[in-house]
C-alpha cells in the first residue's frame, strides 16, 4: 500500500487529498449540525440512572429527586406550561392502598392545532432484592432512563427547529403500576383529544446487541407506516415493525407501555423499544450496560420518525 502511494502521480495524490479532505468537512459538518446533542443525551441517561435516585419507584424520595431534575431540565430546555405548572399530579389505588404520582409535561407550540405527544416513563421499580454483587438498587437506565433522555434531546431539536404540530412532551409516572401515568394524563387531557394524532412512545430504546428498535403500532394504524420506512432509509440500525398482533400472544406489545392508554382512547401510537434483555428489570440495568452508539442512532431515528409524522 505504501509502495503504491509512493507510485501515484502528484496531480492523482492531490485529487485523492481533496478527496479525503472533502470526505473530512462532509464528517465533521455533519457532526456539528447533528439534531441529537450526543454528550447531553447521554448525560440525561446517566444522571437519571443514578444510585441516587435510588430507581425511582413511583412515591419514594428518589421518584421525588427525578421530578426535580427532569423540572429543571424542562425549564433548560424552554418548555412551555399549561395553566402555569409542569405537573399533573395523580392518584390511584395499589395492593398498599392510595399512592400520589405525579405526571410531568410541557409543550413547544406549532403552527396548527394538531398535537402530537411524545412520551417516556421516568418511574421504574426502585429498590429490590442485592443480587450476587450486591447491588439492590434497580436502577432502569435502559428502562426508561434512556426513553426520558430521548425525549429530552427531541425537545432540544423542536426548540431550534419549530415543528408544524404543536408538540406536547411528557415524562409519566408510575408505568411500572399499570401504566397509570399515561391512564391519568388520557384522563384528563390538556388539550381537546380530537387534537391529537399521535402518541409517539419510548420505552427501553439503548440496549440492544444486534442494532435493531422495534416499532409497535403499525399493524393498528398501517398509514403510519411510510413514516418508518422513509426513517429507516437515513437510519444505521434497523427498525423492524411488529410486536403489534393480537395472535403474538405475549410478543404481542400493544398493551406493554403508556402507548397504550393512547390506544384505549382510539389516538394512533407508535411505540419505540427493544427486546427484553438480561439486564431487564434486574439491578443490572445500569448506565454502563447501554449500547451508546445504538441508544445514539435510536434517539435520531425517533426523531427522523416525528420529523416525518410532523410534515
Ligand atoms: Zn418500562
Amino acid at each position: 500500500m505504501y509502495i503504491r502511494y509512493m507510485q501515484t502521480p502528484f496531480s492523482m495524490k492531490k485529487l485523492i487529498l481533496l478527496l479525503a479532505c472533502s470526505g473530512c468537512f462532509k464528517l465533521m459538518a455533519q457532526k456539528a449540525s447533528g439534531p441529537i446533542d450526543s454528550a447531553l443525551l447521554m448525560k440525561d441517561v446517566k444522571t437519571l440512572a443514578d444510585n441516587k435516585f435510588e430507581g425511582r419507584k413511583t412515591g419514594t424520595k428518589g421518584n421525588r429527586l427525578a421530578q426535580f431534575y427532569l423540572l429543571d431540565r424542562f425549564k433548560q430546555v424552554g418548555l412551555k406550561q399549561f395553566n402555569n405548572t409542569y405537573e399533573q399530579p395523580f392518584y390511584f389505588t395499589n395492593n398498599k392502598g392510595k399512592v400520589m404520582g405525579t405526571n410531568l409535561y410541557g409543550y413547544i407550540p406549532g403552527k396548527s392545532e394538531s398535537v402530537i405527544v411524545i412520551s417516556a416513563h421516568y418511574d421504574h421499580v426502585g429498590i429490590g432484592k442485592p443480587n450476587e454483587a450486591k447491588d439492590s438498587i434497580y436502577n432502569g437506565a435502559d428502562d426508561n432512563a434512556s426513553g426520558v433522555a430521548g425525549l429530552l434531546a427531541m425537545a432540544v431539536y423542536f426548540k431550534k427547529n419549530p415543528p408544524n404540530h404543536t408538540l406536547i412532551f411528557a415524562a409519566f409516572d408510575a408505568e411500572e403500576m399499570g401504566l397509570q401515568g399515561a391512564k391519568a394524563f388520557v384522563a384528563k387531557l390538556p388539550v381537546p383529544a380530537a387534537n391529537i394524532v399521535l402518541n409517539i412512545n419510548m420505552d427501553m430504546i439503548s440496549h440492544n446487541d444486534k442494532n435493531e428498535l422495534y416499532v409497535c403500532g403499525t399493524s393498528h394504524f398501517p398509514a403510519l407506516k411510510k413514516h418508518i420506512t422513509a426513517a429507516a432509509g437515513k437510519s444505521n440500525i434497523s427498525l423492524p415493525m411488529g410486536h403489534d398482533k393480537s395472535g403474538d400472544g405475549d410478543q404481542d406489545w400493544t398493551a406493554q407501555s403508556d402507548h397504550h392508554a393512547f390506544f384505549v382512547k382510539k389516538i394512533p401510537f407508535l411505540y419505540f423499544g427493544v427486546e427484553d434483555h438480561v439486564d431487564y428489570h434486574k439491578a443490572s440495568d445500569e448506565y454502563s450496560r447501554i449500547n451508546h452508539s445504538f441508544f445514539y442512532q435510536a434517539v435520531q431515528s425517533i426523531l427522523e420518525v416525528v420529523k416525518e409524522a410532523d410534515k
